[in-house]
């Protein structure tokens, strides 16, 4: 599988809702990498070069349950769907299909479930959705919850799927300290209790402590954010934490991109 692009995108696979039967497109992602990545300040990772799925949760676009896209039944006969077979397309068709990277199915994408499907519209099928704020809560009390930990870390994703709305494009510097907290969008009454279940579940790791600084600088907690930072952090995590330091140290209660330099050292949490 070589025709030298990066981002190599499979066919969307036809999944059935066991809930509902309804039939929904899922990406499939052959090869990806994290290459122009943005990394947050609240651990949210965007990479253009992956088509992201956070732990493999959906939403039913038909009936709305939410759901693991693999444990979903997989519609059978439709070999070319699951598989590629380089051969079977043109060198124009390759190149459209490696070169499209977002969401919408392109025609080339539905090309093989086409040539299986007779009589359905594929076009009418839709994709699965993401999940917001709500879905991600309500998953943290689903059957997916195994342990406290995985509850952790879908109540974490539900904090940064209500951060999307509040993510910050611009410079940290072209703002004066004044200006920081009225640029900052309210955040809704359930998204800050959500806020406060993560300060009170967070364990004291170095990745929770960095956690709960950016915790409360989002809810304006600056002192205790303040009195987070002098806790010992390993030396891996010394420019991270010079970092949110700045930042709470200009009263910044924005959702920030963290510099290129920067990252979240990969630690459990
Ligand atoms: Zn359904």
């Amino acid at each position: 599988m070589a025709w030298g692009r990066d981002l190599i995108i499979g066919f969307p696979k036809l999944h059935e809702c066991q809930a509902c039967q309804g039939l929904f497109l899922a990406n499939s992602l052959i090869s990806g990498n994290t290459r122009g990545s943005r990394v947050w300040t609240d651990g949210a990772i965007h990479s253009p070069m992956l088509r992201h799925r956070p732990m493999d949760m959906a939403v039913c676009p038909h009936c709305g349950v939410l759901m693991r896209v693999r444990e979903q039944h997989w519609i059978k006969g439709l070999p070319g769907t699951y598989g590629f077979n380089e051969a079977d397309y043109s060198p124009e068709e390759l190149d459209i299909l490696a070169m499209d990277e977002e969401d919408p199915v392109s025609d080339i994408e539905l090309i093989p479930l086409r040539r299986e499907l007779t009589g359905v519209q594929v076009e009418q099928i839709p994709r699965f959705k993401s999940l917001n704020f709500q879905n991600w809560l309500e998953a943290s009390d689903g059957p997916w919850v195994k342990t406290s930990k995985d509850r952790l870390a879908f109540r974490l994703q539900a904090w940064r799927c209500g951060n999307d709305e509040r993510r910050y494009f611009g410079s940290s510097a072209m703002m004066r300290k004044r200006e920081v907290v009225k640029a900052q969008r309210v955040i809704p009454e359930d998204e800050l209790e959500n806020i406060d279940w993560l300060i009170q579940s967070l364990d004291e790791g170095p990745v929770a402590g960095i956690y709960k600084v950016e915790l409360y600088r989002h809810i304006g907690d600056f002192r205790r954010a303040s009195k987070l930072l002098l806790n010992h952090f390993p030396d891996e995590f010394v420019p991270l934490r010079a970092y949110m330091n700045g930042l709470v140290d200009a009263r910044d209660l924005r959702v920030q991109c963290l510099p290129h330099f920067l990252n979240y050292p990969k630690t459990e949490i």
